[in-house]
């Protein structure tokens, strides 16, 4: 066992299977059942809702909601890059043209020190694995978590495995791992592979898993809808759409809402859009169909959704079934046009985040969002993580792909 500080117990991980509940102490990451652990925060011991207002100027986004995310940790053990507080952006005439929506605004999380939303979960995270003094943390990823996971434990002096799906991971992701200096493995084979393999390796004593099955990253993450409705002065919107891959962020929205509602910070709930990639979709069948089943050959050009068996599953279809929400898949061609719009209007993103743009016009189109409707999508990560796939598509050069929004590069002739 390694030495631990003792926290009193306002925090506890409850498992979602067989509800048992555990000490957030013991360094485990899921339940002797084998269900994923969620963490719960006992409201009735102190009063969040007050407490808020004392971190209101704190220089994280994410720490600033400390009551609701970890109000037990230790100020000055926190390790934190200055995470959070991203920008709100109003989509342009083009976008909402495409679209059939009138007010549609994006959160872009491609503002996070690393250049993805997964900031908000590591930081928390990593603060974690720090108290409980771990001497290595790893992650399977496709890419972000990765890239996030090598930056917060370098800063923290812990060190990094991360293991990858060869020639699955969009160039400036696997740049940022390497030069944060993580020890990077690859495995041939897909992104699920790879996380049993780390689910295997983080059996070891001292070795810490951050992927999205460590509920402390469905905590930090949960700041995304907090940050925003706090944005929006506590008035939700009708939807918030968000790319779905191993479904942590889904669970963390879903999850930010039931308690931004206990909180009374909110009375409305807006209801929840995951988007999958059509080629990479169990998450969409699950939710249609009822009954799970892994998708063993994800295609995706959108690498960082490109996954076959999205761990927090469970966790999402009740996230969607409690806010009313919806699953629907795209098409990788809606993707990139999608992409090409929102690239084009100032605001850019990666291909994952483009989803939600092309979620958005299909349920428009089928009538299940009306034009009316307020809407936010997330966007997940930055325009710079995967160079490669716009100069591609501009220079019409994928295959099975239509330009649709092409812009040429043209030579210069006199
Ligand atoms: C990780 C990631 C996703 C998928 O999020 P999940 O929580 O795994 O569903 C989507 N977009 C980007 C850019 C990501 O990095
Ligand atoms: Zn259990």
């Amino acid at each position: 066992m390694m030495e631990q500080k003792s926290l009193p117990e306002v925090s506890t991980f409850n498992c979602i299977k067989c509800k048992s509940t555990s000490s957030i102490s013991s360094g485990r990451m899921r339940c002797s059942c084998g269900g994923l652990f969620e963490v719960n925060h006992d409201w009735t011991l102190f009063t969040p809702r007050n407490d808020l207002k004392k971190y209101e100027h704190h220089p994280s986004g994410v720490w600033r909601f400390k009551p609701i995310i970890h109000p037990e940790f230790p100020e000055n053990e926190i390790i934190m890059r200055g995470e959070g507080n991203t920008g709100l952006y109003n989509a342009s005439q083009r976008i909402l043209d495409y679209a059939g929506c009138k007010n549609l605004l994006f959160k872009h999380e491609g503002e996070n020190p690393t250049g993805s939303f997964k900031d908000r979960g590591m930081t928390v995270g990593i603060s974690e694995a720090k108290r409980l003094a771990m001497h290595t943390v790893v992650c399977a990823s496709t890419g972000n978590t990765s890239a996030s996971l090598a930056a917060y434990a370098s800063y923290a002096g812990i060190k990094a495995v991360v293991i990858l799906p060869e020639g699955k991971i969009a160039f400036g992701k696997l740049s940022q791992a390497v030069a944060y200096g993580a020890e990077v493995y690859t495995v041939k084979g897909t992104f699920d592979l790879a996380l049993e393999y780390v689910l295997d390796l983080a059996k070891r004593d001292g070795r810490y898993l951050l992927n999205s099955i460590n509920p402390w990253r469905i905590e930090g993450q949960k700041t995304i809808i907090l940050e925003l409705l706090e944005n929006l002065t506590w008035q939700p919107p009708d939807w918030i759409v968000v790319p779905a891959g191993n479904l942590g962020n889904t669970s963390a929205f879903g999850k930010a809402l039931k308690e931004a509602q206990e909180l009374e910070l909110i009375e409305e709930i807006p209801k929840l859009v995951a988007v999958q990639a059509s080629g990479s979709d169990p998450f969409v069948k699950y939710w249609a169909s009822g009954e799970y089943k892994p998708e063993y050959n994800p295609q995706t050009i959108a690498t960082a959704i490109n996954i076959g068996n999205p761990v927090s599953h469970s966790k999402a279809h009740e996230a969607l079934r409690f806010t009313s929400g919806i699953a629907t898949s795209v098409s990788d061609q809606s993707i990139l046009d999608a992409k090409a719009l929102i690239d084009g209007a100032g605001i850019g993103c990666e291909p994952a985040s483009a989803s939600t743009l092309a979620g958005i016009k299909k349920l428009v189109d089928e009538g299940n969002i009306l034009p009316s409707e307020n809407i936010v999508a997330v966007l997940t990560g930055h325009l710079l993580k995967d160079p490669q796939i716009i100069i591609d598509y501009h220079q019409n050069q994928l295959e099975g792909v239509k330009s649709t929004f092409i812009n040429k590069i043209k030579r210069y002739e006199f």
